[in-house]
């Protein structure tokens, strides 16, 4: 196939053969019509000259005064080098001495084409005829022809017959070739890559044809591509509400198991049912019935979060998946949040409508793997909080139904339990290994519930962390045993107290100064308090943490490194805090007879003698155990063997019993 350039190419070279044969053909022509002309004239003008010359002579000798004029013919035509008179061979006169017999062509006459007989002939001659006496005299009459002027005429044209006809059209030639690949070739590629790849829009176009394509695939592609939008999100979408519709849903959801089976994530699967949404339709009609639909959906949207999804499945039907969440906590604290959207008064069309909604939730993997076994089984989850009364939420599995309502009921009661006054602070001795003598105390909270009896810290005080309860406890806590600390000092209990420190409570802003002014209010002196703290501070971004450690230390309170040997703890991290006392986690203790365990121990006893470390053990309730410490060169001990955390009274009754026993 041809190429546009290639097209015209061969347009322009037969066209160009053409004019330049008919313009060759009469380029030659017109020159031989030229010579034709000069030819004549010349021979006239000799034939002329010939009658006056004979008409000027009596005899040979006399013909010298037709010199004059014979000079004035040579001089005044170009083409004429010098005039001769010939006597048979002999020369009578001749206009220009320096020419000779040798520039003659007698007889040379014979050529036919004018042009040729021009260019070729040496000279033209003419019979000088008349009587001398009676005698009739013939002289021949010669010019001899200026080849230089002659060959200069016909070549100088040739030249220009070149120049005009060869380099002109080759210049014209390149010239419309690069006109046509800027203006059409280019321009029409551009237009095949936009057709075939949907590059970008090509601008504008200098010819107007071209423009006019151009334009017309633009505005044609764009229309399409609106169509292709408009076409995917009617598949998608939900007309009345705008939400994700069911074909949407499922498509994000096997996206979501892909990715989260790849990741080992989880994510939950939220089937929210309008309660009693039948009777507004009922009795108000439809169309208030959709508007309220419309803006329960926009509710809804606008209280979760961008990267949770929402699609409406059925009339009052809608699904939510929650891909990230801290604990199910939280993820009942966004339930509820929405379901406390929901219930706010509506006015829908000036009727004031109420509503509540009820919710399932299934989790990927625990509860189904697949879309079909999540939708049904938090449908059952949702069907089950309707049948416990609706307006409520409801997990699929019961057992993590009843921890989250579990820890619900523990969040509330936790924080009661604060403005109650049931929290206490028990002690649990630390004793010196070598003196066998107490060097202070670790004070460890203890929840006293009325109903429950003694709850333990492990058992509240995480879910505190989580949702930074821990913060307002810890205040109270630090603020007890600062308290209890000056009110031993004047029982004469001259001990070093240990407070447990969550991460949560050192990022606090301002926390190092407000614990440095609660001691200077109290007067309690700062070599008397040691916090402690867990390994996950070390690896902690924040600086807030370290800045806070530093502040303490600075005023002369220790630092423990609590539950050491279960974190990510490493010797930079070491260096990088102040740190007095490692605390070997209690977990360690019951592998002290093992090798491997023993190990362990003596190496983080070696560590801590290595970077000027006081080493304390929790967790010892064996003598045996204590002995094996005193014999590895461990400093300190904690453990049921000496003595369980204390009540504040017991402790002072177990405190002077045993400072009794050593002194006895
Ligand atoms: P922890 O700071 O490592 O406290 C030591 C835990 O080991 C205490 O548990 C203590 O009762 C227990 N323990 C001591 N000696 C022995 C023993 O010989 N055998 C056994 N099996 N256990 C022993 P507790 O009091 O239940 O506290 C648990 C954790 O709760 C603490 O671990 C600490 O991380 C946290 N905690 C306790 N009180 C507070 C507090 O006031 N503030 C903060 N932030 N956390 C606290
Ligand atoms: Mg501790
Ligand atoms: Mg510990």
């Amino acid at each position: 196939m041809l190429s546009i350039q290639r097209f015209t190419l061969l347009i322009f070279v037969v066209v160009s053969v053409i004019f330049y044969a008919l313009f060759t053909y009469y380029f030659f022509k017109q020159e031989e019509e030229m010579a034709a002309v000069i030819m004549k004239t010349l021979r006239n003008n000799i034939a002329e000259t010939a009658y006056t010359v004979a008409k000027n002579t009596k005899n040979k000798e006399s013909v010298i005064t037709s010199r004059a004029a014979l000079d004035r013919i040579a001089a005044s035509n170009h083409f004429i080098k010098a005039i001769l008179v010939l006597d048979d061979k002999d020369i009578l006169l001749n206009t220009d001495p320096h020419c000779g017999m040798d520039a003659l062509s007698l007889g040379d006459d014979e050529e036919k084409i004018p042009a040729k007989q021009l260019l070729k002939s040496k000279s033209l001659e003419q019979e000088i005829r008349f009587y001398e006496g009676k005698n009739a005299v013939k002289l021949t009459l010669v010019y001899v022809l200026e080849h230089e002027e002659i060959d200069a005429h016909f070549i100088n044209n040739q030249i220009e017959f070149a120049l005009y006809f060869g380099f002109i059209p080759i210049f014209i030639f390149l010239l419309v070739l690069w006109f046509i690949h800027f203006f059409v070739s280019i321009p029409l590629e551009k237009l095949r890559q936009f057709a075939y790849y949907h590059s970008k829009v090509p601008s504008a176009f200098k010819l107007k044809e071209l423009e006019v394509i151009r334009y017309s695939m633009v505005d044609t592609f764009t229309r399409l591509e609106s169509e292709k939008e408009e076409l995917y999100l009617m598949a998608r979408t939900d007309s009345l509400s705008g939400l994700a519709n069911r074909n949407s849903l499922y498509e994000f959801v096997e996206r979501l198991i892909a990715v989260s089976a790849r990741n080992e994530d989880e994510f939950a699967f939220l089937f929210l049912d309008i309660d009693h949404f039948k009777s507004v339709n009922d009795s108000l009609g439809h169309n208030v019935g959709d508007e309220l639909l419309k803006n329960i959906a926009s509710i809804i949207k606008k209280t979760l979060r961008p990267n949770d999804f929402i699609a409406r499945v059925g009339g009052d039907e809608f699904v939510l998946i929650i891909p990230e969440y801290k604990s199910y906590f939280e993820l009942s604290n966004i339930i509820e949040r929405i379901q406390a959207h929901l219930a706010r008064p509506w006015v829908v069309q000036t009727h004031p409508i109420h509503i509540n909604s009820s919710v399932g939730v299934a989790f990927y993997p625990k509860d189904a793997t697949d879309y079909v076994s999540l939708m049904k089984h938090a449908d059952i989850a949702m069907y089950e909080a309707k049948k416990l009364g609706r307006a409520q939420y409801h997990f699929f599995t019961e057992a993590l139904n009843k921890s989250v309502q579990d820890t619900i009921t523990l969040n509330k009661n936790m924080r009661q339990a604060l403005h109650n006054g049931e929290y206490q602070l028990y002690y649990q001795p630390k004793v010196d290994i070598l003196s066998g003598t107490i060097v202070g105390v670790e004070a460890l909270l203890r929840w006293i519930s009325p109903k429950k009896g003694i709850i333990s810290p492990d058992v509240f005080i995480p879910l505190a962390e989580d949702n930074g309860f821990i913060v307002e406890l810890g205040e109270w806590i630090v603020e007890e045993a600062l308290s209890q600390c000056l009110e031993w000092k004047a029982k004469n209990i001259d001990i070093n107290i240990s407070i447990n420190i969550s991460i949560k409570q050192l990022q606090e802003t301002n926390f190092a100064m407000n614990f440095i002014a609660k001691l200077e209010e109290k007067n309690v002196d700062p070599s008397q308090i040691d916090i402690e703290i867990t390994e996950y501070i070390l690896v902690d971004q924040h600086n807030e943490s370290l800045n806070s450690l530093n502040l303490l230390h600075d005023k002369g309170i220790s630092i423990s490194l609590d539950d050491f040997g279960t974190g990510y703890s490493s010797l930079s991290y070491l260096k990088r805090f102040p740190i007095d006392y490692l605390k070997i986690d209690r977990s360690f203790m019951d592998d002290y007879d093992s090798e491997d365990g023993a190990i362990f121990i003596e190496t983080i006893v070696k560590m801590g003698q290595t970077l000027h470390l006081k080493i304390i053990a929790e967790g010892v309730e064996k003598q045996t155990q204590l002995e094996y410490l005193k014999n590895i060169g461990c400093d300190q001990y904690q453990g049921y063997y000496y003595s369980k955390p204390l009540s504040v009274s017991d402790f002072e009754i177990f405190y002077k019993a045993m400072n009794l026993s050593s002194v006895s």
